[in-house]
């Protein structure tokens, strides 16, 4: 966490009297000295001794009528003590200290009657759940639990009147997933007013998080664990700011006599006094373990980590990322071996204690929970979950090292621990031969993919800034196709990357560099740094007289081709690209690529399951049985995991050629249409959003042919900003109303067409004025603009993307005339510009493959003589005549107008 939230100053007491001396009024007191200082809860408890430790009042009975206390399950003054100072630092009216975690919600439970209806999350603490099912059967309350991670997810089950209390987990345990807080309880307070929001803070303690800030009535924690911190007793605390509920839980307490003993109540404030000090300790080693654990390709789940899921969330609502964290190796027997093979980490159940602890939650913690539902909520039987404690970090990142080495997961090679793939198991095994079989199958089929770039329509530079950008994909577009190969070998043709041509031995492949990653699992954030250095040192050395372009695209291939193998299989096939995009103009030529060879790979890799192939026939063809067509928006549309897999493994192509994407690229390649971008880090909703009723739109674009430096561009306009910061945030501001309002217009079905032209004109003109100020245009892109606003044409440009060169685009209206549109390119090529005309926000990507697998035998070996062998031999026909062997020669020999046409289905398929 941001060092500076993490020094967010709680709102409580001052020391008194402020210093009459200064005029300077005194801060208040930082978390960790409101930790350490135990005060009075008022005049009366004032020790008469002044003893600096609040003493033991080991007593059950008071003498005296009518004093402060008279019997302990009432009242006790180390008890009194100990809730006061609870209330102090979670800054709270009200707090009470109880017997045990569980009894803290005992106790609020108590506060619902028969028949009413509590929401609960899907994943909470196992004595939670018990808790509530005891509810649910003996006392006529409805239990609904859903999926609380999409806050929206409450909203179908909040029933006023009858739903009571919504009860929350966050982050949760041990699969650390986060719950936004704040939004649950705006929507309960919206809908129920009554409804109590109670959450259960024991993985954060009131240090980490402070969800009575956040809109919640009750808080508790089981104080067994941060809040003690030593494993040497049971307690549990309840917070709230409601007198009235104070009133009904002090009543339960004394009723049902679950109170704190003192002895307890001493041991538990004594625990508080080093909780901050103990948490930033435990929290900065938990960091660096789920980085190590990351970097060894783990799939690790901790909150403090940039792809955690929701962590946007998490750093609104919470000033730290606690100190449990969890990770997958993919094998139970391994993960066993690994826990049994630490000697620091101790194994037991709990967390929050200074000693650092193991477990496996399928077998301990949760193992009260029947496989299927662990299965159901996503519980990996593999999971081991570490409670990070206080040892020094380095002893424990060394204990888990030798763990993982002694349990075989990873090994010490070339200076660096590297994880070793898992022995698959006869199960896995078993799985692996069926999945390579289904593979082999679409191995022999050829495969032709395509994937459109895309502009900025509005917003770029602005976007760095944290202003929407508008981007919409372009039918300028990048295709692929495969085709099989039998001789154990990969091969790659760009065409339009100085021809690029080359071929490798799979086998020769820099395999003992690799971490694979099983079918299923996402690539971890970061690249991994030891297989680019393999390929590029074992397989594309430097030496090698090979254009930077090339080299890149090369590399992407490889890294992709690689690190999606899993288990024995690696498909052997020709990848041949054209592109009708510029490159290098800004125009999301490199992610359309990395789109089509990330959809090629999940395909040839069976990463993903596609439509059932129906049986070829003799005259099968597109739109005929006997082939996969399937598209953006089209008859068949690419099924939603697809694109998102796909999506997944573009960007990480994407990070390969690029460093650092946005994602939006791959995403209008993958999605097409058009989407609204934001950053994250500018405190406001970051993410990109499909502009749902996109109408297509036709756009001249002009490259102006002359190279830009994005960087510089970028570069320059921070520098502005931080020198004239009044003027550029102005431009900032007006550049996202215009963002704003195209979006706004783009997505109203109601707007008519004419109305929807002339005001994105208006729109395409403010923004680039608005870029002019910002200096990122260019002569030769005004010398575009200048040309397409004269007379006859009038129409309204703006640059795209970084500006300073690059390309530009015109709206042109629906009823701009052909013969003006083909003056007018013609008056730009005589300015030695590249025009296209291209329309924006239609089809994402395509798959097609018009062909049945080839001479595939069931036993999964091909035939001795292999029907193709690519590259040399593209296209052979069989001898028999029948169905064509391959479109390859027509790919590669065909117009890219009707390659646009197979990718759209438009056009009739032609055998060569
Ligand atoms: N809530 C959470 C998140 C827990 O992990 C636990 C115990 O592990 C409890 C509540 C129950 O606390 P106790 O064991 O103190 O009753």
């Amino acid at each position: 966490m941001a060092s500076s939230s993490r020094n967010k100053t709680p709102d409580l007491p001052t020391p008194e009297p402020d210093s009459p001396a200064l005029s300077l009024k005194r801060q208040p007191y930082r978390f960790s000295t409101l930790c350490a200082t135990v005060d009075s809860p008022d005049a009366d408890h004032k020790d008469q001794h002044g003893s600096s430790s609040v003493p033991i009042y080991q007593t059950a009975t008071f003498k005296g009528i009518g004093k402060a206390y008279d019997y302990t399950r009432s009242g006790n003054p180390t008890r009194s003590h100990l809730e006061h100072h609870i209330a102090k630092i979670s800054s709270a009216q009200h707090a009470f200290s109880v017997s045990s975690g569980m009894a803290a919600l005992d106790v609020i439970t108590r506060l619902l009657k028969p028949g009413v209806e509590v929401i609960a999350g899907d994943d909470l603490y196992g004595g939670t759940n018990r808790l509530l099912t005891y509810l649910r059967t003996h006392m006529g309350v409805t239990v609904h639990h859903v999926d609380t991670t999409r806050a929206d997810s409450v909203t179908e089950f909040l029933h006023p009147g009858k739903t009571a209390m919504v009860l929350l987990e966050s982050p949760t345990n041990p699969m650390l997933k986060v719950v936004d807080i704040a939004r649950i309880s705006a929507l309960v307070k919206e809908t129920c007013e009554d409804a109590l929001v109670v959450v259960d803070n024991t993985m954060m303690s009131p240090y980490w998080q402070r969800p009575l800030e956040h809109g919640a009535d009750i808080v508790y924690d089981s104080a067994t664990k941060y809040l003690s911190g030593h494993h040497d007793l049971m307690a549990g605390v309840i917070t709230c700011n409601r007198d009235d509920i104070a009133k009904d839980m002090a009543f339960i307490i004394n009723s049902v006599g679950n109170a704190l003993s003192p002895f307890d109540s001493f041991l538990l404030l004594r625990g508080t006094k080093t909780l901050a000090i103990r948490l930033d300790r435990q929290q900065s080693t938990a960091m660096l373990v789920a980085q190590m654990l990351t970097k060894l390709g783990f799939v690790t789940h901790y909150p403090g980590l940039p792809n955690h899921p929701n962590k946007d969330v998490h750093d609104r609502i919470s000033n730290g990322y606690g100190a449990v964290l969890s990770f997958e190796t993919g094998d139970k027997e391994l993960s066993e071996r690994i826990v049994g093979a630490t000697r620091l980490w101790g194994i037991s159940v709990s967390f929050g204690c200074v000693n650092s602890l193991i477990s496996m939650p399928c077998v301990m913690s949760h193992a009260s929970i029947d496989p299927a539902t662990r299965a159901e909520r996503g519980l990996p039987e593999d999971l081991i979950r570490l409670c990070v404690g206080i040892e020094d970090p380095a002893d424990l990142l060394d204990d888990l090292r030798h763990a993982l080495m002694e349990a075989g997961s990873i090994a010490f090679a070339a200076n660096d621990y590297i994880r070793i793939p898992n022995p698959i198991s006869r199960a896995v095994e078993k799985l692996a031969l069926n999945e390579s079989h289904a593979a082999r199958q679409r191995a022999n089929r050829e495969w032709f993919v395509s994937a459109p770039g895309k502009v900025i329509l509005f917003g770029e530079h602005a976007v760095v800034h944290g202003v929407t950008a508008v981007a919409a994909s372009v039918d300028l577009r990048c295709f692929g196709l495969t085709s099989p190969r039998y001789d154990r070998k990969v091969s790659v043709h760009f065409s339009d990357i100085s021809d690029y041509k080359a071929e490798w031995d799979v086998d020769s492949l820099p395999w003992d560099a690799l971490v694979s990653i099983p079918k299923g699992d996402s690539h971890p954030d970061v690249l991994d740094q030891r297989l680019v250095d393999a390929i590029n040192s074992r397989v594309l050395p430097a030496d090698c007289d090979m254009p930077p372009k090339a080299h890149n695209a090369a590399l992407a291939f490889l890294y992709l081709y690689m690190t999606m193998s899993y288990g024995e299989y690696r498909p052997t096939f020709h990848f041949i690209c054209r592109s009708t995009l510029p490159i290098g103009a800004g125009l999301g030529s490199s992610a359309s690529f990395s789109v089509c060879i990330a959809t090629a790979l999940i395909i040839l890799h069976g990463r993903i399951e596609l439509p059932v192939v129906p049986p070829p026939t003799r005259e099968g063809g597109p739109g005929e049985p006997g082939h996969v067509h399937i598209s953006h928006g089209g008859q068949r549309a690419i099924p939603p995991d697809v694109a998102v897999e796909t999506n997944k493994w573009a960007f990480i192509a994407e990070k390969v050629l690029h460093g650092n994407p946005s994602g939006v690229d791959n995403s209008v390649a993958v999605f097409g249409g058009a989407l609204a971008y934001v950053r994250p880090g500018f405190g406001k909703r970051s993410g990109m959003d499909q502009i749902q009723g996109f109408k297509s739109l036709k756009f001249l674009l002009v490259d102006s042919k002359v190279p830009r430096d994005t960087k510089a561009l970028v570069a320059g306009v921070s520098r502005m900003k931080a020198e004239q910061p009044e003027v550029v945030q102005k431009l900032l501001d007006q550049i996202q109303a215009i963002s704003n309002e195209a979006r706004r217009a783009l997505a109203d079905p109601n707007v008519p067409r004419d109305v929807l032209l002339s005001g994105l004109s208006a729109l395409i003109d403010e923004n680039h004025a608005h870029l002019v100020s910002l200096g990122v245009s260019h002569p030769s892109l005004e010398a575009i603009r200048a040309a397409t606003a004269a007379a006859p044409f009038g129409l309204s440009t703006k640059l795209t993307g970084a500006g300073g060169g690059g390309c530009a685009v015109t709206l042109v209206p629906d009823e701009f005339q052909a013969a003006s549109l083909v003056s007018l390119i013609s008056a730009l090529e005589a300015q030695d510009f590249r025009p296209y005309i291209t329309a924006v926000g239609g089809s994402g990507l395509g798959i097609l493959s018009p062909y049945d697998p080839i001479n595939f035998d069931d036993d999964g070996e091909t035939d001795a003589s292999p029907p193709l062998s690519p590259p040399m031999t593209p296209g052979t026909n069989r001898e028999d005549g029948a169905l064509p062997r391959s479109i390859r020669a027509r790919f590669e020999n065909v117009g890219t107008e009707e390659l646009s046409q197979w990718a759209t289905g438009r056009g009739k398929w032609l055998y060569v």
